[in-house]
């Protein structure tokens, strides 16, 4: 499993992209800097995009995207995958026609750009040789994350946003994670904030960390705001765990 970090902030700067996590450079976790950081050759080869949760900054280039195979004429189908009401909100308030076209009607149904997969959550869905399956996480809004495993029993967790979290742990099952992405958002000193919007701040982190009955082999950190990425590095240096690192932009996490 090949891992390319398109985005990994929790915030939008120049050189710091919302989430985007391209698997083996086809399947998609969350949508926030597709078309901002893939080229067309690299877009067009994307065929699932799996969502977390359906706030823009998880969701936005989903639009481009689609909007950029019609312009190139491709002959390319998109699934969206995620939870009903993740769908329901992206149907309802992005790709509403107001907004955005509908681009599961265009070019028609049929034929359509984009095409809405609902998961359920605990049951896996078989992707390019893959075992995908959504477990509810603890968000402001429904959100789920994602547990990869391949066929050499290899397995990652991506949690998308998400405070802190009782059943998540005990529902990906005590096998070990070979690498688990995990947001921290916030420094502790806004743990108030954290709270409030449903996101982890380094202590919250270590607590979650605790709940996993055996330790990742490989834990890496996504979605900080940039304006206090400094706090938040040392504050996560200050936890002492080895196997900890923040991740950037353009990394590649290899399996
Ligand atoms: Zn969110
Ligand atoms: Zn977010």
């Amino acid at each position: 499993m090949k891992i390319t970090v398109l985005g990994c902030s929790g915030a939008q700067f120049p050189g710091h992209n919302p989430a985007g996590f391209l698997l083996d450079g086809k399947i998609l976790f969350d949508a926030g800097s597709l078309t901002t950081v893939l080229d067309g050759h690299a877009q067009s080869k994307i065929k699932d995009i799996f969502i977390t949760h359906a706030h823009l900054d998880h969701i936005r280039d989903i639009s481009f995207l689609a909007d950029n195979i019609i312009v190139a004429k491709r002959k390319q189908n998109v699934n969206i995958i995620s939870i009903r009401s993740v769908i329901s909100t992206i149907k309802k308030n992005l790709l509403n026609d107001s907004l955005w076209p509908d681009f599961t009607m265009i070019p028609d149904y049929e034929n359509a750009v984009l095409r809405y997969l609902t998961v359920t959550e605990g049951a896996p869905l078989k992707v390019n040789g893959y075992h995908i399956t959504a477990y509810r996480v603890n968000h402001s809004v429904p959100a789920v994350g994602y547990l990869v495993e391949d066929r050499k029993n290899k397995r990652f967790f991506y949690t998308g946003d998400t405070g802190p979290t009782g059943s998540t742990w005990k529902k990906i099952g005590d096998r070990k994670l070979d690498c688990l992405i995990i947001e921290v958002s916030f420094p502790n000193r806004m743990s108030e904030m954290a709270a409030l919007t449903g996101h982890l701040t380094s202590r919250l982190l270590k607590e979650e960390i605790r709940k996993i009955k055996q330790m990742p082999d490989r834990i890496y950190i996504t979605h900080i705001k940039p304006q206090h990425l400094r706090v938040i590095r040392a504050e996560i240096e200050n936890l002492g765990m080895k196997n900890i690192k923040l991740l950037k932009d353009r990394d590649v996490i290899s399996i």
